[in-house]
């Protein structure tokens, strides 16, 4: 199937690096026009922009902290002003700070479900809005494999993005009469700056644990994201789908 997105408009949050820099990238190269958000690496979410301009496709970069109301709605002001619509929302923006349970702080849970589940709370809520004008409209929420399988030092990265499982199906429901349809992937171990320290320290254990016998690439997990947002995926919403190698099934 060839997927074409000329004419869509798509914003990646948390797309200066890893999962977000390519999903932006293989968006732009199925013809979308992609916003580039960041919080903290401007040079890096411009080198994006500029390899995405270079192969002659169109991207912009805008900053803003997702877990914030007020730079969410600069954010989505600006593509108001920039690009006057939105099609792709890709909800990839993520952190983890890891704990165990006893020794977690509050300030832990609250900033990894703040920036996981809130900040695609407040996109969704934004994007929705600027969808529904044309009566189309995808969302893709990323959420990991960590949301169904649970691991030590976790517990308020897997709530965050067993939440947004969750938000994804009810929004689902609410979303679909308005021509939008809401899914969530769910990534295996991917190898980005996130996973670098958990890999380096128990890399071999978990590659044991992989059917496919080998980490992801940033690009198994965009190339699902850009079948989301096609047109050929017009009758898949609420789903949550695990690119994971075979993880969460072994
Ligand atoms: P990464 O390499 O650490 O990149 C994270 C991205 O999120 C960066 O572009 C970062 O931007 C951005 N970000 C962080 N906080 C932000 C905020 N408050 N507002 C806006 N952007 C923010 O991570 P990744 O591995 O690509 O992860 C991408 C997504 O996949 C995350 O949601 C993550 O939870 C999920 N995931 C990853 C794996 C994995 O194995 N890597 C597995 C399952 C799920 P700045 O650098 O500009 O701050």
């Amino acid at each position: 199937m060839n997927i074409d997105l000329s004419g869509k408009v798509a914003l990646v949050t948390g797309a200066s690096r890893g999962i977000g820099r390519e999903t932006g990238i293989r968006l732009s190269q199925a013809g979308a026009k992609v916003v580039i958000n960041y919080n903290k690496s401007q040079e890096k979410a411009e080198a994006v922009k500029k390899e995405i301009t270079d192969a002659g496709n169109e991207a912009e970069i805008c900053g803003g902290d997702v877990s914030n109301p007020d730079d969410v709605q600069k954010i989505f002001d600006f593509i108001r002003e920039k690009c006057k619509r939105l099609d792709i929302l890709v909800n990839n923006a993520g952190i983890i700070k890891d704990n165990l349970l006893l020794s977690m702080k509050l300030s832990e849970w609250q900033k990894v479900i703040d920036t996981n589940l809130n900040g695609a709370f407040l996109c969704t809520q934004q994007a929705a809005e600027m969808m529904m004008a044309h009566h189309s409209g995808k969302i893709i929420n990323v959420s990991s494999i960590g949301a169904i399988r649970g691991g030590r030092g976790q517990t308020n990265y897997a709530a965050a993005k067993g939440g947004l499982i969750s938000f994804t199906i009810s929004s689902a429901v609410e979303l679909a009469p308005k021509g939008i349809q809401i899914n969530a992937v769910l990534p295996g171990m991917i190898v980005t700056d996130m996973s670098s320290r958990v890999r380096k320290r128990a890399g071999d254990m978990i590659l044991e644990k992989i059917p496919a016998s080998r980490f992801g690439e940033p690009g198994d997990i965009a190339n699902l994201i850009v079948f989301l947002a096609s047109d050929g995926a017009d009758y898949i919403t609420g789903q949550a789908i695990s690119v994971d190698g075979g993880l969460s099934i072994a």
